[in-house]
């Protein structure tokens, strides 16, 4: 969209890291201090509704107990009432096998679509009611909308209940309780031996 100075949306995060730089201490608020999962939507606000913006998501998040690198990225596409976000975004998790216990590395692929609403007229400063929504996302009054609940929501949603290390996992011996991926223990023979003498 040629009415829109696209250079603005993308560089935010950098303009914003360079402006830290220059002034050496930083006076701006933490919250806006390069985060990717925070994106300031002042300008897109007053854009007309279809606007479609991109933006790079590279950020340590908590989610479920620790702390992960999740990339990826995400499109507001500015609606008559806020703004609908999509996100691709993807991390790799830790997960302890359902069946053998040892602990494994997940991609996990995290598709968020929600919509955000501002809580601030962007144009007269005056509040803007909030839909009357359970758990709606909101824009905050310093325009910054916050990707991070989301993503810990949907990344949550994404983890698997039984996770497995794989699909054929062996599992561990209900006898000597031996991980049956690494080596099988005699356990099985035995009671194979035992079927055998009793037949
Ligand atoms: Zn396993
Ligand atoms: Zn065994």
């Amino acid at each position: 969209m040629a009415e829109i100075d696209a250079g603005r949306f993308i560089g935010y995060n950098e303009l914003v890291l360079e402006v830290n730089h220059r002034e050496g201490e930083s006076k701006l608020p933490v919250e806006t201090q390069g985060n990717t999962m925070w994106i300031n939507v002042a300008q897109l606000l007053k854009a007309p509704v279809g606007v479609t913006r991109s933006y790079a998501v590279s950020e340590m998040v908590d989610i479920a107990g620790s702390s992960h690198l999740v990339e990826g990225e995400v499109q507001l596409i500015r609606t008559n009432r806020g703004f609908l976000a999509r996100a691709t975004l993807h991390t790799d998790i830790e997960l302890t096998c359902s069946r053998c216990l040892t602990l494994f590395h997940h991609p996990l692929l995290i598709n968020i679509e929600e919509e955000y609403f501002p809580t601030t007229n962007i144009i007269t400063g005056e509040a803007v009611p909030i839909p009357d929504e359970p758990d709606c996302f909101t824009i905050d009054e310093h325009n910054i909308l916050d990707l991070t609940e989301a993503l810990r929501q949907y990344a949550i949603m994404a983890i698997p209940m039984k996770p497995l290390c794989r699909e054929d996992c062996a599992g561990l011996c209900p006898g000597c309780g031996g991980n049956l991926n690494q080596a099988s223990c005699h356990c099985s023979t035995k009671v194979t031996d035992r079927m055998v003498g009793a037949g």
